[in-house]
């Protein structure tokens, strides 16, 4: 299911994932000013293909190449004929067909391989320029993209939530905090986040994320120290077992955030 709503001129198009009556995630796609920026993934192109048939566009951005962004690029690669664009560290990644394991395609669906272009360190929709600002850390192609005049920032991945309390093991929590201190040496006002949607107080938000997330690596630093194992660590800072570190078969975990924050070298 799609919910389609504009905030800001931005066409927010909210892709909800469901199965049997449950809601797996949501993830949204946004068009503004010709841009498309972000996909949706496969699995809803029921509703996002009329959406993109029934809507003109002239290229299309991603924040990065992870497949609830990517699914409907092939799509629109063969019928749309626009020019895709994502972080050059994402091109071969795009080029794969399917590059995920088995619970992320059935989360998502599964996502053809494509050609996508390189983004550079700008990038001109029809009428506005945005500024393509480098962003790891929840991947290592990511960006995001600020209008500069209008303060509007698209974040891709990096916010989702204020309380991050489980992360896939491929990110790291130092670089994303490095990310967030980059995004926050610029001017803006609201974010447009592909999980979180649109969030009017989109810098006091992230810099709430930056403090939780700071404060967090301020504790771990500590009972590092006192020589707490990460188990402990993690007992004594994230007692909630999430669905997702079972369901990703330990993909997904608090621990990973602790690793990240005690050996921050072996992820840069
Ligand atoms: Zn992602």
């Amino acid at each position: 299911m799609i919910k389609v709503f504009s905030n800001e001129d931005v066409m927010c198009v909210e892709g909800i994932v469901e199965k049997s009556g449950l809601k797996l995630g949501t993830v949204y796609s946004f068009l503004v000013d010709g841009m498309v920026i972000d996909t949706g993934p496969q699995c809803l192109e029921t509703d996002l293909i009329p959406f993109y048939e029934n809507h003109s566009f002239e290229l299309v951005t991603l924040t990065h190449s992870h497949e609830d962004h990517s699914g409907l690029a092939p799509w629109i690669q063969e019928n749309k004929n626009v020019p895709i664009y994502v972080h050059p560290k994402g091109i071969s990644v795009c080029a794969k067909p399917c590059p995920y394991p088995k619970y992320r395609q059935m989360t998502w669906g599964v996502r053809k391989e494509f050609n996508a272009l390189p983004l550079g360190d700008v990038i001109q929709s029809d009428s506005l320029e945005w500024k393509v600002i480098y962003t790891p850390g929840h991947a290592d192609d990511h960006v995001s993209l600020l209008h500069k005049e209008t303060g509007r920032l698209f974040s891709g991945d990096l916010f989702v939530s204020k309380k991050t309390k489980v992360i896939m093991n491929s990110e790291s929590i130092p670089v994303i905090i490095n990310s967030i201190r980059k995004l926050l040496s610029y001017d803006f006002q609201s974010l447009f986040c592909c999980h979180a949607g649109y969030i009017q107080d989109g810098k006091g938000m992230l810099k709430q994320k930056l403090d939780y997330l700071e404060n967090l690596s301020g504790e771990v630093g500590k009972l590092h120290m006192e020589g707490r194992s990460i188990d402990e660590m993690n007992q004594l800072l994230f007692p909630k077992k999430y669905p997702i570190i079972a369901i990703s078969e330990g993909q997904w975990d608090s621990k990973h955030i602790i690793s990240s924050i005690i050996s921050p070298k072996s992820y840069l």
